[in-house]
């Protein structure tokens, strides 16, 4: 079956006690055990609940992993990955990876030992270089974010298995519709469900894909211990916006990809970051990675000033942070996403107060396009 058909035909079409053509909210903290030998698959909703597992698979299908798993949040769903390493391990991380990925690293993980290295992985070299003895996992993002930066997942992945490391990728902005990484060769998927997967703006969540039940179970381990699971209401927000990734993430595209060419071409924009465009270092690749640029990109106007007036004027995109809804958000990554990083060290990154980073929604590309001219006049 195609994609767009899995996201609707999947063991959980029906209910099996009601046939329901909705999955029920189970509501319930507890299970009754009537044969306590017996053993039964659910008994308390922290370790599982049957709302919650129809999320799980259905992600772990779409993914093409072993075994799926939800959070209450992306970054439930990172720390608790990274919960599998332990104290002396070392990671080596994109430097461009999202802020609160970079800073439970460097925060909460330094403090319980684990260590990692930071690198420009769109050179595969630098993951090279980095590599340690004591090194357990790469993880990386592609597209990153701000500025949409292309990783080789096939090569990053390659090397992974032959020097024995796992390989991590955040998937939020592609999605498995546009980009499978365990396709790839890597071993856990991790996304924010807040974005393009959930899709309204209505629901913060995370998940997590392994690629074999052996990671699986190192995951489960962390899902059940730490317990940063989603309540089944959340969970039930995810399905639903989940049966029309497809439509909506096609539509938000297509959207993008007319920002970009128009803003391209825009006498106030300097620059635009998009891997649709002709001209992005790194569309070629992305393009043997992803069948799709996705939804998200970002643009410099000539001045600072030139970007806060944008942001102050424009109509249709809300001023926010957070992407992949069907409203156009604009962010502003110095002030908001990447406001944690030393000025320098964004500097260094290129994200400047002239940036602006953009998540095409649903409206119609003509009047997106208007309005922007608009603010940016
Ligand atoms: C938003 C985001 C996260 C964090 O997810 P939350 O749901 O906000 O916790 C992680 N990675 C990427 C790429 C994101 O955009």
């Amino acid at each position: 079956m195609q994609f767009g058909t899995i996201l609707i035909h999947n063991e959980h079409e029906f209910d099996a006690a009601t046939g329901a053509l909705v999955v029920p909210v189970y509501q319930s903290s507890t299970f009754a055990q009537r044969d306590i030998s017996a053993g039964q698959e659910f008994d308390y909703s922290r370790s599982g609940n049957p709302t919650r597992k129809a999320l799980e698979s259905a992600i772990a299908r779409l993914e093409g992993g072993a075994a799926g798993y939800a959070f209450g949040s992306g970054m439930g769903a990172i720390a608790s990955v990274l919960g599998i390493f332990s104290a002396g391990d070392h990671i080596i991380a994109a430097e461009d990876i999202y802020g609160g990925s970079y800073r439970i690293l460097n925060t909460f993980y330094k403090r319980w030992g684990l260590e990692h290295s930071a690198c420009d992985a769109s050179n595969i070299e630098n993951i090279k270089k980095a590599l340690r003895s004591n090194t357990k996992a790469i993880f990386l993002e592609t597209p990153s974010n701000p500025l949409l930066k292309i990783t080789d997942l096939r090569a990053a992945c390659a090397f992974a298995r032959e020097a024995g490391l796992l390989a991590i990728v955040d998937n939020t902005f592609m999605t498995p519709l546009l980009q499978r990484p365990i396709e790839l060769g890597a071993d856990i998927v991790v996304h924010s469900g807040t974005k393009f997967l959930g899709g309204h703006s209505d629901v913060v969540s995370g998940l997590a894909v392994a690629r074999s039940e052996e990671i699986g179970r190192r995951i489960y381990a962390v899902q059940n211990g730490f317990g940063a699971i989603p309540g089944p209401w959340d969970v039930f927000l995810m399905l639903r916006g989940l049966k029309t990734l497809k439509v909506r993430l096609e539509a938000a595209q297509q959207t993008a990809a007319k920002l970009a060419l128009h803003l391209n071409s825009h006498s106030a924009v300097e620059a635009v970051y998009y891997p649709g465009l002709n001209g992005h270092s790194g569309r070629e690749l992305h393009e043997s990675q992803a069948s799709g640029a996705g939804a998200v990109l970002s643009f410099k106007t000539k001045t600072e000033e030139a970007a806060l007036n944008f942001l102050r004027r424009v109509k249709l995109a809300a001023p926010a942070v957070s992407l992949g809804g069907v409203e156009t958000i604009a962010s502003y990554p110095v002030k908001m996403s990447h406001a944690g990083l030393p000025p320098h060290e964004r500097e260094r990154l290129g994200i400047t107060p002239a940036l602006i980073r953009i998540s095409a929604g649903l409206e119609a590309p003509e009047d997106l396009i208007a309005d922007f001219d608009a603010a940016l006049a």
